[in-house]
C-alpha cells in the first residue's frame, strides 16, 4: 500500500529550532533545506524523464480512482520528512494516472513541447515569485517581457507594427483563448465608443470559420457578444479548410445591410483540425474600410514561422490588429506561455486598464507598460523569463532546426501513411500535423 497517512496525523508540530523565523513566522523560503528538497525534485523529475517511455501513454484508470486513495482531509502537521513522502505518493499514486504528454509515444492534441530551460525557467520564475502586474511593482520583468516579445516578434518575421519598436507591442499570457478574449474587448469597447453608446451591444457581430477553435464562440461570450451574431463561415475541400475571403465579405455585407456591426474576425494560420491557414492578406482586404478588428490566432503553426521557408503563412500580418501563438505547444517553452501582439496597445488598455486603485498607479504611468492593463487578471506570472531562457539557450536557429526536425518526421510519415492501402491521407500533411484515417472500403484487409 502506498505511503500516505496523514490522515491518522502521525506528524507532529516541527520543533522551533528546526524552522527558521522571522519572529513572527517561517522565511518564505529557507535556503539550506531549500537546496536539500531541489536536489530531490530535480533528481525525481530526471529519472521520470530517464523512464517516461517505459509507460503506457494513457493511464487505464476509472473515475474516481485517486480520490479513493487520499484522505479526506489536509494533514494537521506534516509528517516526518514530509517532502520524501509526498514525492513516493507522486511516484506510485499519482504518475500511474497521469496522460504522459512528453511520451515519445504521446501523439494526441497538439504538443505541448517542453525543454530543460522551459522547466527551468518556470522553477527559476517560481523561486523568485514575484507579481509584475505593474512597471513599479517589478520594472526588470515588465522590461524583459516588452524585450522577449519582440524577440520572438522578430523571430517569427512579424511585421514590426505589431512589436513595440514599431508602435505596437507585446505581452505573455497564458492560453489562446485569453488572447482572443483580451481582443474582442479592446474591439468591443473601441467599436461602442466609436457608436457612442451601449445600445448597440446586442448588435456586434464576430466572425470565424467553421475550422476556428471552438473556444472562439466561448471567447465572444464571455465578452457580451449575443451567440446569435456568431458567424461561423462554411469551409470546403477544394479550397483546404480555409477561410473564403469573398465569403466573409458578403456575410459582413448581408450583416450591415441588416442594421448590425461587424466587430471582429478570428482568422487561423493552423487549424486545429487540418492546420490550414487562413489567407491574411486577402481577408483583411475583403473586410478594408468595415471596420473589423482582425486577429489572428496561431496558436500551434505561429511557430513555424521561426523558419524563413514558412514565414509566408503570416504574409498580410501588416493590416492585423493582433497576432498571437503559443510558444508553450511547438516552441519548447513549457506550460504555459502564449504570445499576444496588438497593433494598438492602447485600444486594449482603454478596455482592461484600472486606475482606480491607487496603490497600483505608477507616477511615470505614461511613460511605462503596465501589463495589468493589458490583460483579465490583476497578478500575473514572471512568464518572460521562461521565454528569454529558451531563446537565448536554444537560439534562433536552435529553434528553427527543432520546427523542421517535427515537418520532416511529418512528411517521412505522411509517406508511410500514403504507401499503405489500408488508410489514405484527406488533406496534405501540413507542419507537424499528418491528418489521415482508415479506408472505409479497406476495413476488411484489417480483419
Ligand atoms: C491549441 C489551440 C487553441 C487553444 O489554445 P489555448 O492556449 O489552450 O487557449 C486555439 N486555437 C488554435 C488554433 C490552437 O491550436
Amino acid at each position: 500500500m502506498a505511503s500516505f497517512n496523514h490522515a491518522n496525523d502521525t506528524g507532529s508540530p516541527p520543533a522551533a529550532a528546526a524552522t527558521p523565523t522571522l519572529g513572527v513566522g517561517p522565511l518564505p523560503l529557507d535556503a539550506g533545506e531549500f537546496r536539500r528538497q531541489g536536489r530531490q525534485v530535480v533528481d525525481f523529475i530526471a529519472d521520470y524523464y530517464d523512464r517516461i517511455d517505459e509507460y503506457p501513454v494513457r493511464p487505464t484508470v476509472a473515475p474516481g480512482f485517486l480520490a479513493r486513495q487520499l484522505p479526506d482531509t489536509a494533514p494537521s502537521w506534516p509528517e516526518p520528512d514530509a517532502l520524501a513522502s509526498a514525492l513516493r505518493d507522486v511516484r506510485e499514486l499519482i504518475l500511474p494516472g497521469v496522460t504522459h504528454w512528453q511520451s515519445p509515444r504521446h501523439f494526441a492534441h497538439f504538443a505541448a513541447t517542453a525543454s530543460n530551460v522551459g522547466a527551468l525557467g518556470e522553477a527559476l520564475a517560481a523561486g523568485l515569485n514575484i507579481n509584475p502586474f505593474t512597471w513599479a511593482a517589478s520594472p526588470a520583468a515588465t522590461e524583459l517581457e516588452t524585450v522577449v516579445t519582440d524577440w520572438l516578434g522578430k523571430a517569427l518575421h512579424l511585421p514590426e507594427q505589431l512589436l513595440f519598436c514599431g508602435g505596437g507591442g507585446g505581452t505573455l499570457l497564458g492560453t489562446s483563448c485569453e488572447a482572443m478574449l483580451c481582443t474582442i474587448v479592446a474591439a468591443r469597447d473601441r467599436k461602442l465608443a466609436e457608436l457612442r453608446g451601449d445600445e448597440r451591444m446586442g448588435d456586434l457581430v464576430v466572425y470565424c470559420s467553421d475550422q476556428t477553435h471552438f473556444s472562439f464562440k466561448k471567447a465572444a461570450h464571455v465578452a457580451g457578444i449575443r451567440r446569435a451574431n456568431c458567424r461561423v463561415i462554411p469551409t470546403c475541400r477544394e479550397s483546404g479548410f480555409t477561410l473564403s475571403p469573398a465569403a466573409l465579405q458578403a456575410a459582413v455585407c448581408a450583416d450591415e445591410a441588416a442594421g448590425r456591426v461587424p466587430l471582429f474576425l478570428c482568422a487561423t494560420v493552423g487549424t486545429t483540425p487540418t492546420a490550414a491557414v487562413d489567407p491574411l492578406r486577402e481577408l483583411c482586404a475583403a473586410v478594408a474600410g468595415h471596420g473589423v478588428w482582425v486577429h489572428v490566432d496561431a496558436a500551434y503553426a505561429g511557430a513555424a514561422c521561426i523558419c524563413p521557408e514558412f514565414s509566408h503563412i503570416a504574409a498580410g500580418a501588416e493590416a492585423v490588429d493582433s497576432f498571437s501563438t503559443n510558444p508553450h505547444k511547438w516552441l519548447l517553452a513549457n506550460m504555459d506561455c502564449c504570445a499576444l501582439w496588438v497593433r494598438h496597445p492602447t485600444a486594449l488598455v482603454a478596455a482592461l486598464g484600472t486606475d482606480d486603485d491607487v496603490i497600483l498607479k505608477d507616477a511615470a504611468a505614461s511613460a511605462v507598460v503596465d501589463y495589468k492593463d493589458w490583460q483579465v487578471a490583476l497578478s500575473r506570472r514572471f512568464r518572460a523569463l521562461k521565454l528569454w531562457l529558451v531563446l537565448r539557450c536554444h537560439g534562433v536557429e536552435g529553434l528553427r532546426g527543432f520546427v523542421r526536425a517535427h515537418v520532416r518526421m511529418a512528411a517521412a510519415f505522411e509517406a508511410m501513411v500514403r504507401a499503405d492501402p489500408r488508410f489514405e491521407v484527406p488533406v496534405p500533411a501540413r507542419f507537424g500535423l499528418v491528418c489521415f484515417r482508415l479506408r472505409p472500403d479497406k476495413y476488411w484487409i484489417w480483419m
